[in-house]
C-alpha cells in the first residue's frame, strides 16, 4: 500500500515523485523501460534560468550552452536572437540520458521506491484507493494506492484508464525525427532553427548543439498539413546543408500540441507533463513544465494525503496550480501557432525581413511576436492583446 504510485520516470514523474516523497509519502515510481532517459526523444534544450529553479546545475548533464538562437524563414532571411542583443542567459541542451537518471536518483534519495522495466497496465478503483496493476517481463502484481501521478508521456495510458480526456487530432500533434550528427559545420554558440511550408510544413528543423562538430538535428512536421513522412523532409534538408554529416543516432516521437486541456485530474490520479499535453505547442519543448507539473502534483498529493480526500473535486487544486503558472501561455501560443499555420512562405519572409538588425529584448517567443506586431500592425493585430 503506497500513498502515491508514480507511473513514468521522465522530468515529470522524477519531479512528482521526489516532491511527494519530500512530503513524507510512501512514494513508487514505475519506469517501463529498463533504462531511465534511454531512448532519448528530444532535442534536450531548456532555459538556464527556468532549470535553474529546480536544480543544482551539474556540468555533468550538460552537453553544451548557447548565447542564443538563428532562425531562418523560407528565402533564407536570418532572425538573430543573441545574449549580447538581450543581455540575458540563454540555454543548455541536455544531455537528458544523464539528466533524466539524476532526477530519479534525486526521487529516489528523498525517499521513493524506484522499479524500472515494470509497466503499469491497469488502474481499478475500488472504495476511495486505486489498485495499479504492474507487469514486469511477464510477471504480473498489484499495488495499492491512494494516489496515482500519470507521468507517462504524451500516449498516456494512464490518463485513458482513468477517463480523462487527452486525445489528439491529427493537427494536435507534431510528428518528429532526430539524427544526433557528428562532423557537420555551424558556430555551436546558437540553436537553429528553419521554417517554411515546404521545409518542415507545420513544424520547423532545428539544429541543437551538443559539443563540437556534432548537434541534434530534427524535424516537427504537423501529419495533417505534411505530404510526406517528416523523414522525407530532414533527409533532404540534411543532403542540401550537412551532405558530410554522420548520423550516429535516430530518435522518433511526438509532442503533444493541443494547447491547454480542461482538466487533469480524475478521482485518484493526476497527470503531469506530456501524459497532460503540457508542451509549447510553438516550441514543442516540454522540459520545464514537465518539472513544473510534476512537483504541483506532488505537493497536491501531500495535501490530499493529509486531508484523506482523494477525490477530483480536490484534486482540482492541482489544474489550479499548473493553470495558474502556464496554462495562459499554452492557451495563447496555441492561438499564434493556428495563425502561424495559416501563413504561406511568402508572408513568413516577409515577417522575418521585417526583424533585420532589430534587438529583440528577452530571448521567447513573447518577445519575438511582439518585435513582429511593432513591425507588422495590420498583419498581427488580432493577436496583439494576447501578447502585450
Ligand atoms: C523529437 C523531440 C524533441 C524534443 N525536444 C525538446 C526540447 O529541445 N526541449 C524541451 O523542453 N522539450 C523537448 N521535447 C519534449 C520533451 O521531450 C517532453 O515534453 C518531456 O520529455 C516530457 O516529460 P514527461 O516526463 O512528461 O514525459 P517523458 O519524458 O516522455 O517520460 C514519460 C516516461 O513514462 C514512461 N512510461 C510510459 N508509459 C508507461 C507505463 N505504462 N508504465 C511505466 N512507465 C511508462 C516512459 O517510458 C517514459 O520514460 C521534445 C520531444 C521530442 C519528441
Amino acid at each position: 500500500m503506497y500513498d502515491v504510485v508514480v507511473v513514468g520516470a521522465g522530468p515529470a514523474g522524477s519531479m512528482a515523485a521526489k516532491t511527494a516523497a519530500e512530503n513524507g509519502l510512501d512514494v513508487l515510481m514505475v519506469e517501463k523501460r529498463q533504462e531511465i532517459g534511454v531512448p532519448v526523444r528530444c532535442a534536450e534544450g531548456v532555459s538556464k534560468a527556468e532549470l535553474a529553479e529546480f536544480v543544482e546545475i551539474d556540468k555533468k548533464w550538460i552537453a553544451a550552452e548557447v548565447i542564443g538562437a538563428k532562425i531562418y524563414s523560407p528565402d533564407g532571411s536570418e532572425v538573430i536572437l543573441s545574449e549580447e542583443q538581450a543581455g540575458n542567459e540563454v540555454g543548455y541542451i541536455l544531455e537528458r540520458k544523464i539528466f533524466d537518471r539524476y532526477l530519479a536518483r534525486l526521487a529516489a534519495k528523498a525517499g521513493a521506491d524506484v522499479i524500472v522495466k515494470t509497466s503499469a497496465v491497469d488502474l481499478i478503483r475500488k472504495d476511495d484507493i486505486v489498485k495499479v496493476k504492474l507487469r514486469k517481463m511477464g510477471e504480473e502484481w498489484e499495488v495499492e494506492s491512494k494516489i496515482v501521478i500519470g507521468a507517462d508521456g504524451v500516449e498516456s495510458r494512464i490518463g485513458k484508464l482513468a477517463g480523462i480526456d487527452t486525445t489528439l487530432k491529427l493537427s494536435e500533434i507534431e510528428s518528429c525525427v532526430q539524427y544526433l550528427m557528428n562532423n557537420i559545420d555551424f558556430d555551436p554558440n546558437y540553436t537553429y532553427f528553419w521554417i517554411g511550408n515546404e521545409i518542415a510544413p507545420g513544424g520547423y528543423i532545428w539544429l541543437f548543439p551538443k559539443g563540437e562538430n556534432a548537434a541534434n538535428v530534427g524535424i516537427g512536421v504537423m501529419p495533417a498539413k505534411a505530404k510526406r513522412k517528416p523523414k522525407e523532409y530532414l533527409d533532404n534538408f540534411i543532403k542540401q546543408k550537412f551532405e558530410d554529416g554522420k548520423i550516429v543516432e535516430i530518435v522518433a516521437g511526438g509532442v503533444p500540441v493541443k494547447g491547454e486541456i480542461k482538466t487533469a485530474v480524475a478521482d485518484n490520479v493526476m497527470l503531469a507533463g506530456d501524459a497532460a499535453h503540457h508542451a509549447d505547442p510553438i516550441t514543442g519543448g516540454g522540459i520545464i513544465n514537465a518539472m513544473k507539473a510534476g512537483k504541483y502534483a506532488g505537493i497536491v498529493a501531500a495535501q490530499a494525503i493529509e486531508s484523506k480526500n482523494y477525490s477530483a473535486e480536490f484534486l482540482r487544486r492541482y489544474d489550479m496550480l499548473w493553470k495558474n503558472d502556464f496554462g495562459q501561455k499554452l492557451r495563447r501560443n496555441k492561438i499564434l501557432q493556428e495563425k502561424i499555420l495559416k501563413m504561406d512562405d511568402k508572408t513568413l519572409n516577409k515577417l522575418a525581413r521585417s526583424l533585420a538588425g532589430k534587438n529583440l529584448g528577452e530571448m521567447s517567443v513573447r518577445s519575438i511576436v511582439i518585435a513582429l506586431i511593432k513591425a507588422n500592425p495590420r498583419l498581427l493585430w488580432d493577436i496583439k492583446d494576447l501578447f502585450y
